[in-house]
Parts: C-alpha cells; structure tokens; sequence
C-alpha cells in the first residue's frame, strides 16, 4: 500500500482510545525493522524523520525512495505515514515537495501570532495536497536537534488557537521531554493535558520524548485523548545495547561475524522488539 497521511488513522486511534506510535527512522535497517514489525503486528505506524536525521540519510528525496521501496518489496498492507518530526517552515516545504505523506511544523519557539499565521499558510498546502500537519505549542522539553527546552506546559487557550487552524494533530508541552527523562522529573501533567482536551475536542493529541515515560502515565495520557505517541530515544538504546554486546563478546571476530548484515543484525531485531512491545502499551495492534 503506498505511503497515506496521519489523519484517519488517528481519528480512528483517538476514538478508540489507542494511539499510534512514531518511530523515527535513522537508516534502512531501522525503517526495515519498524515496518516489518508493523506489518507483522497488524498496526498503522508513523515513520519519523529529523532535520538532522534526513540530513544524515542524504535528503528528503532519498528517504521517500527507500521507504516507498520498502512499502512495495516488503509486501507491507498496514497503514504508514512518513512525517516530518520537529520541521522548520522551510523543512516541512521540502519534505511536501519530496513526497513525505505528512510533517510537523513546529512553530513552538516563534510568538504565538507568528506560529499561527506559519501554521496557517501551512494548513493551506497540506489541505490542497491531502497530506497531514501536526503543530506545536509550548516547547518540549530536552534536546530537539540542538535545541534545549525547559519542558513547560503549553497554555490550552492557545492549543485552541492553533487546533481550529485546521490542522490534523496538535503537540503540546505536558512537562514531557526528549531524552532520557532525569531522576527528580517531576511527571506529565495531567491537568495540562485535560484541559488541552477540554478545549480542542476531537483533536488527536501527540505525546512527544516517550522514551521512559511509565506505563501507567502513557495509558492515562491516552486516556486523555493522546493518540500519538513519538519514540526515538528507545530504539537508539536498544540499537546500541545489542550491539555492543555482540561487540563485547567477540562475535564480530568469528568466522565472518564482521559481515554488516550480521554485525547489524542483533541491533535490527532490538529495535523489532521495542516497537512491539511500544505497539502492545499504545494499543495499536491489530487496529491496521
Ligand atoms: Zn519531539
């Protein structure tokens, strides 16, 4: 099935009180482990791209040609959109031009006045196009591309602002952050969040930095109307502890164990089972 944008499948997810995880893509082992397991699950999946992340995989353009070919050699049915995490206004016109099926502008660090009138011009396109837009209130904590937050809770009145621009999903700080989450973090806020909800209605909310988030929080942030959820962090530690293991025991020097596709391999099927076991927590199984 070719790329689709966000929209129904989290209209869908925030009706029936499940969410959709993003699962940000490095390289082609990443993006082959995260729609294999997808596919495998029977669970719509949001690949994530990064500025730096696109940069780092040669452009917007080589991206949508590996996962394009990827939908297609790999048989994959279940739905998947292929998003701009964190754009910038230049970012996300590059990612519509490239073929990405949906982006993020986040318009978080601009006056309120400027995110919405950014956002708008960008509801414009996206709606001509039929791909999907995810905005941003309030900055998320960590780091975002080298940009620090402090991790505050985003004003709901401007949630509602940004919400009835038309956009298809809403980020909005919740005292979340990217990252690893510190010892004396002080949790999501719950409050925030309801309120959020209270204002926008129908609108599916993406939860950002869900790495190290409890359980018992992600399934009451659900319960609040979150049906998005972004992990990277995740993936990165899971990639690398199963790599160095094979490292440290040595199996990189035996027989033709220094092969990339076996040296890659243990890491590959690291990052299978954290989405899974991220598609069990968010619900998402069986919900293509
Ligand atoms: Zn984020």
């Amino acid at each position: 099935m070719p790329l689709v944008n966000a929209k129904e499948m989290l209209t869908k997810a925030k009706a029936g009180q499940y969410a959709v995880g993003q699962f940000n893509i490095n390289n082609l082992e990443w993006t082959k482990a995260i729609l294999l397991t997808a596919q495998e699950n029977n669970s719509p999946v949001i690949l994530g791209v990064s500025e730096g992340a696109g940069k780092y995989m040669c452009g917007y353009k080589t991206i949508v040609g590996m996962v394009n070919g990827m939908l297609e050699e790999l048989n994959i049915t279940v739905p998947v959109a292929l998003h701009l995490d964190h754009g910038s206004y230049d970012g996300a016109k590059a990612c519509i031009e490239a073929g990405f099926s949906s982006v993020m502008f986040d318009g978080s660090h601009y006056s309120i006045e400027e995110n919405i009138e950014k956002t708008k011009e960008l509801v414009a396109i996206c709606d001509e196009l039929g791909l999907s837009l995810e905005a941003e209130v309030g900055s998320i904590g960590g780091e975002e591309d080298g940009v620090v937050g402090a991790g505050e809770c985003a004003d709901p009145d401007e949630c509602k602002m940004i919400a009835d621009l038309g956009i298809t999903m809403l980020a909005a700080g919740i005292g979340n952050i990217h990252g690893k989450y510190p010892e004396n973090w002080a949790g999501l806020s719950f409050d925030t969040l309801d309120a959020i909800q209270q204002k926008t209605g129908d609108m599916p909310l993406v939860l950002h930095g869900g790495t190290g988030i409890p359980a018992d929080m992600i399934k009451k942030a659900i319960s609040l109307g979150v049906s998005k959820i972004n992990v990277n962090t995740e993936c990165q530690l899971s990639f690398a502890d199963a790599t160095r293991k094979y490292i440290e025991d040595g199996k990189d020097l035996q027989g033709k164990g220094f092969d990339p596709r076996k040296l890659l391999a243990p890491g590959f099927e690291a990052i299978k089972a954290t989405v899974k076991e991220k598609m069990e927590l968010f619900g998402s199984i069986d919900k293509a």
